[in-house]
């Protein structure tokens, strides 16, 4: 991979565990609509879950905090996210396989995260990336085979000088894909049988080398 240039990464997933997330959209946020509501947490969570479920993760709302937040009339954001930053927690190897790679590419983020969620999810790792990209909050769609196209540009890059890895099937593997982006589809199960699936990012690093 003599002419890769850029190093691309997704976040929550890849980088960066879930548990953060969970903690805001299925803790926090069924706390305080039953503060709010005077209900019990087990009734708010389900309330809560059924509103999720009739919008849908193929819907932007889905994922901005500050919708929901005016939705459900549960004041502002911020210190409930400030509250969870103790969850941010990274995959094992992300701060070597970070480490290592910085030196020789350069390491940019692509995320569908909202950027008030980059900005603790990155928290510690950030200094590793030249640039992190928010499809959601940058371009106002999800991760698209054109926000990739962009994300080039923006980068100054042909698609054939970025590598991609993330751990979403469609939005990681299959949208870079198809504007000619080298991909990485990462299965921290090891339950998919495929030539360009990974296991972890050292294993990714190890695709990066040949
Ligand atoms: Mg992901």
């Amino acid at each position: 991979m003599n002419e890769v240039k850029v190093v691309s990464f997704d976040a929550e997933g890849t980088l960066v565990t879930p548990d953060f997330s969970y903690a805001i959209w299925f803790e926090a946020i069924p706390v305080r609509y039953a503060e709010r509501n005077g209900i019990d947490f087990e009734t708010a969570r389900k309330a809560i879950e059924d509103e999720y479920r009739k919008v849908g993760d193929q819907r932007l709302e889905w994922y901005d905090i500050r919708y929901w937040f005016e939705k459900l009339d549960l004041g502002i954001p911020d210190p409930v996210m400030e509250r969870c930053v103790s969850k941010v927690r990274y995959y094992p190897e992300v701060k070597e396989v970070l480490e290592s790679l910085s030196g020789r590419y350069e390491l940019v983020v692509a995320s569908g995260s909202t950027r008030d969620f980059l900005h603790h999810l990155l928290q510690d790792i950030e200094p590793y990336f030249t640039k992190i990209f928010s499809s959601l909050t940058d371009y106002k769609q999800l991760k698209t085979s054109e926000f990739y196209l962009k994300l080039c540009q923006d980068m100054g890059v042909k698609p054939g000088q970025i590598v991609h890895v993330g751990d979403n099937w469609q939005f990681d593997f299959v949208a870079p894909r198809e504007v000619g982006i080298q991909a990485f589809y990462l299965d921290r199960k090891g339950q998919t049988d495929h030539q360009d699936s990974v296991t972890s990012l050292l294993q990714f690093r190890a695709h990066l080398a040949d």
